[in-house]
């Protein structure tokens, strides 16, 4: 692997962020000499992940013009060698929860001490992000963000949350909306403080809702015991529904429970965590194949020490999968998705190829996308070039940041040494 630049003639200085431009400006780009190029689409190369070798990728328009075999690239007004590096989709992040101030390293600490994950930990970070002005919760949006781009990742789902009362979800989904179209109103979380379940869902569903669904695309609830029944989520799900938000839900994080049953019956795109699953569950997911995914939180179970998800028994069964970070302060605070891809592998059953495509495509399709996680013609340029001959390095040299250089939008926003 050499370590000399390639040439970008898009002009990068490696900067983040586009400035505004449409990509158009910089004309087509062919990245050519590919050694491992993920397209997701089987009919454009080998196996589920469409796997072309000595490839190129074409970029025109902000989006993917053409994928094939280096000698048969058509001409393009620029060129980039990836001299052998392999090129797979942006990761597409669908579930984190970015809106937040404080810091719970303590909890982490006590927790890694010996002492058991429970849900009351989510009060100190609401005491602290109702402190935090809009510019601070932008700020340290905006560097998860930037934090999430540099590791690979270009699209990212982000909830409400932390603020509990209507104001300050309001405000949070406002913040997120200009960042993300992937926002989800998730003011059931945990009941806020001082309230009953059943007096906070009356909120949640009714001026909270109101206040938040015109920044939200998603509803979301926390069905768990010491959160939600499945009848108040069932409750906050529909009403969100009937405002035109489209349900996921949290559900079996800490046990079995009725949340999986429940988010496939209501036609949830995604039901998140899945940790523990009876085989009713499994059998309602499989069934469930292509409208609800099972979305796994593997930073989860390595940051609260929990038993991981059973990836292996989801995907013998057929349902489809996606992996997401689940970056939050509490009980994942990372927004690596490499490194959920590398646990996937190591603790959930997962082949390298598995987890790629759950972390690229499966979350596009936890989020209803085609036009992230694939890199077939027509697709948004969002793709990732790697320091390795081929996407199971990923898995292969974990921790390592093999992430060279990041394009969004067929713009580079990221560029390595
Ligand atoms: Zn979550």
């Amino acid at each position: 692997m050499t370590s000399t630049d390639s040439t970008d003639s898009t002009g990068s200085t490696g900067s983040t962020g586009s400035t505004g431009s449409t990509g158009s400006s910089a004309g087509s780009l062919a990245i050519t000499r590919i050694g491992t190029l993920v397209t997701n689409d089987p009919s454009l190369g080998a196996g589920p992940l469409g796997v072309l070798t000595d490839a190129a990728l074409v970029i025109d328009g902000g989006r993917v013009a053409w994928a094939g075999t280096t000698s048969k690239a058509p001409a393009t007004d620029s060129h980039l060698d990836a001299a052998g590096r392999a090129v797979i989709p942006g990761f597409v992040d669908s579930h984190t929860h970015l809106l937040f101030d404080g810091d719970r390293a303590g909890e982490f600490a006590a927790r890694m001490a010996g002492r058991p994950y429970t849900a009351g930990g989510i009060y100190a970070t609401v005491a602290a992000t109702r402190q935090a002005s809009d510019a601070r919760l932008a700020g340290r949006l905006t560097a998860l963000l930037r934090e999430a781009l540099a590791q690979g990742t270009t699209t990212v789902e982000t909830k409400s949350g932390y603020g509990l009362t209507v104001a300050d979800e309001a405000r949070a989904l406002r913040v997120a909306r200009q960042h993300t179209e992937e926002t989800t109103f998730l003011g059931a979380h945990v009941p806020a403080p001082g309230t009953t379940p059943e007096e906070y869902v009356e909120t949640v569903t009714g001026p909270m809702l109101d206040a938040c669904a015109p920044h939200a695309r998603w509803i979301d609830a926390f069905c768990e015991r010491g959160a939600f029944g499945p009848g108040q989520a069932r409750a906050v799900l529909a009403a969100g529904a009937a405002r035109g938000l489209v349900p996921r839900l949290h559900a079996s994080q800490l046990g079995p429970g009725p949340g999986v049953r429940l988010a496939v019956e209501l036609g949830a795109a995604s039901v998140d965590h899945c940790t523990y699953l009876t085989d009713e569950d499994v059998d309602a997911l499989a069934q469930a194949r292509g409208r609800t995914v099972a979305t796994l939180l593997p930073g989860c179970e390595f940051s609260t020490r929990s038993p991981y998800a059973d990836a292996r028994r989801l995907l013998d069964a057929g349902a489809t999968v996606a992996l997401a970070t689940d970056c939050n302060p509490g009980s994942s605070f990372t927004s690596s998705m490499p490194f959920c891809l590398a646990l996937a592998v190591r603790e959930m059953g997962m082949t390298p190829d598995e987890a790629l495509w759950a972390a690229t495509a499966g979350g596009a399709a936890a989020l209803r996308r085609r036009d992230v996680g694939r890199l077939a013609p027509g697709c948004r340029a969002d793709l990732v070039l790697l320091d390795a001959p081929s996407h199971v390095h990923l898995a292969y040299r974990p921790g390592v940041p093999l992430v060279r250089q990041v394009f969004r939008g067929g713009l580079p926003v990221v560029s390595g040494a």
